[in-house]
């Protein structure tokens, strides 16, 4: 079927209480494996796709692989825009055909996150283009950006308040809770009082980032707490570098890439289906193609 938008899909995982989750494709062989895994689960599914990796293959493959990827499969599968922090970058992916995106504005003094985001908002409202956006400084290595402990700084409550009213039909919201993008060293320590708050004044999805490493009793918590969309980037990242190397060593001698391909695609997929398992999104595609026909 085609890209749908994130939006509705995302509102309804909320109300019925699961996590969709929101994958970084790296290449073509990740993307089908992140779509094939949701497929064998009828699960749901986000393909995300980060400013880096987007500047690396450009515009229009990326958008074609994903479309030609959801067009042989009957889930539904939106094409996402993460952590994008330039507005040129974010209209050329709307030109493209990605259905939703991603402004972050996190760095920037409240005000002008808070303008930035509202030219982004434009911009998605006229094409009926999803958008995500950020308060608050997430934790760890995303993209080019890196925030130290000392500098990742909770979403102050007021502020998302503020933020959201102003931008009523954003498909969901990204408030830094205290998850941190990479590995973490110990257990992440989550907001979850700051999440509550949230989520009982704002009628509107949140989005998990730093997903990564979080416990199975992490990640439940989030989702009864509000949290509908889950980033999953850098296990996607180890899997995509280690069943190379690891088929190598058992096979010193093999010299088909295309084993090593089918190797990598095969531990992707893996993953992608046990994270829709503890996500609770399983079975779930036609609960969100319903959303999606609805429009809510
Ligand atoms: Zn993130």
């Amino acid at each position: 079927m085609a890209l749908v938008t994130m939006g509705p899909m995302l509102k309804r995982a909320r109300t019925k209480g699961y996590g969709i989750a929101a994958y970084n494709m790296i290449d073509y062989n990740s993307a089908r494996a992140i779509v094939e895994g949701a497929c064998a689960l009828d699960a749901p599914i986000i393909v995300q796709v980060s400013v880096k990796t987007v500047k690396h293959w450009g515009y229009k493959p990326i958008a074609l692989w994903v479309r030609e990827l959801s067009a042989s499969v009957d889930i539904p599968v939106a094409l996402h825009l993460d952590h994008c922090t330039d507005l040129d970058v974010l209209r050329r992916c709307v030109d493209a055909g990605w259905t939703s995106v991603m402004f972050d504005g996190s760095s920037l003094p409240f005000a002008e996150n808070l303008e930035k985001s509202l030219k982004a908002y434009e911009m998605t409202q006229e094409a009926r283009v999803g958008l995500e956006a950020e308060i608050g400084a997430i934790g760890g290595v995303e993209d080019d950006k890196h925030i130290n402990e000392d500098d990742a700084r909770l979403a102050n409550f007021d502020e998302c308040v503020r933020f959201v009213r102003d931008m009523p039909n954003l498909a969901v919201f990204a408030p830094a809770i205290g998850t941190a993008h990479g590995v973490y060293k110990g257990e992440a320590k989550i907001a979850y009082d700051l999440l509550e708050r949230i989520t009982n004044a704002i009628d509107i999805p949140i989005a998990l980032h730093g997903g990564t490493g979080l416990t199975e009793q992490q990640f439940h918590r989030c989702i009864a707490g509000g949290c509908a969309k889950v980033n999953i980037s850098t296990m996607h990242k180890i899997l995509f570098i280690n069943s190379f190397v690891a088929l190598k060593q058992e096979k010193p001698k093999l010299e088909e890439p295309l084993a090593f391909i089918a190797r990598q695609n095969e531990e992707m997929k893996e993953d992608v289906m046990t994270v829709i398992g503890v996500l609770g999104s399983s079975g779930k595609a036609g609960d969100a193609l319903q959303s999606i026909i609805a429009g809510k």
